[in-house]
């Protein structure tokens, strides 16, 4: 009987113990910096390393506040760091946070969530694929490849995609899916850009919504639709092809390639 309740102490105090350490897990710290709030875990690698991630995830503020024509400064953008993520990145961009993996392993500190934040603030109504696009305007990714390690920006790899969907219909939708669809609308929002010059491209943008679209597209370039994908088709043609590297997607039957 005695031993009976020794054992049921000792199993309720290991209990509290572990339920004590699952709810100081969930707990999030809190540091700020001149533009941010940074959440992170007791024990973390964001703990550890925090310095370093107040510093990468400034300079990530800094260089969406470059590439805008104008960001809100306040409230702070809070910063979400986890150990471990399975999208590696996302945004909530009407709470204004964003929410990234920062992990031993893998740390994600891109501008693109950033930009989510500021591109919903600046314009609500543009179709979800064309924000997708121009977030990915100066993005790129690294790939190891037969020994060698290769560069690009996301747009090149438009050339990767079927030319009959280098148009604009394919980039002016409301639904985003998959990379392809974010390269081609990359690749349209870079072409707009500079056929329209940085300030004429920002206000089009800020009058965009999913009706307007095609007759905003006219007016701003002066030009038929079909004319303007005509142009957009041209544009693409002469971006450089992506290195064979970037033609393999990664499979368990290609992974030999990858190393
Ligand atoms: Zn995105």
């Amino acid at each position: 009987m005695q031993l009976n309740k020794y054992r049921t102490v000792l199993w309720l105090s290991g209990a509290m113990i572990v339920a004590l350490f699952v709810l100081f897990q969930n707990i999030w710290k809190v540091s700020e910096t001149q533009n941010l709030k940074i959440y992170y875990r007791p024990f973390s690698y964001a703990e550890k390393h925090l310095a370093q991630a107040q510093t990468s995830y400034e300079n990530s503020f800094v260089a969406a506040e470059q590439f805008l024509s104008k960001i809100n400064k306040t409230p702070k953008v809070k910063v979400y760091l986890y150990d471990n993520l399975k999208n590696k990145g996302f945004a909530k961009v009407e709470k204004r946070e964003v929410h990234f993996r920062y992990g031993k392993v893998f740390r994600l500190t891109s501008v693109h969530e950033f930009l989510h934040i500021f591109l919903y603030e600046l314009n609500p109504n543009v179709p979800l694929r064309f924000e997708e696009g121009v977030c990915r305007i100066r993005e790129g990714k690294s790939k190891k490849f037969k020994g060698q390690i290769y560069q690009i920006l996301y747009y090149q790899l438009v050339k990767l995609t079927s030319s009959d969907r280098w148009v604009v219909e394919e980039v002016f939708q409301n639904k985003y899916k998959d990379d392809d669809e974010g390269n081609i609308a990359a690749a349209f929002a870079l072409f707009a850009m500079q056929s329209l010059g940085e300030k004429t491209f920002w206000t089009m943008y800020q009058e965009l919504d999913q009706k307007n679209w095609q007759q905003l597209l006219g007016k701003y370039f002066g030009k038929s639709i079909d004319a303007i994908n005509v142009e957009f088709n041209h544009y693409v043609n002469q971006i450089p092809d992506p290195p064979e590297a970037f033609k393999y997607k990664f499979s368990p039957k290609t992974a030999y390639l990858h190393q």
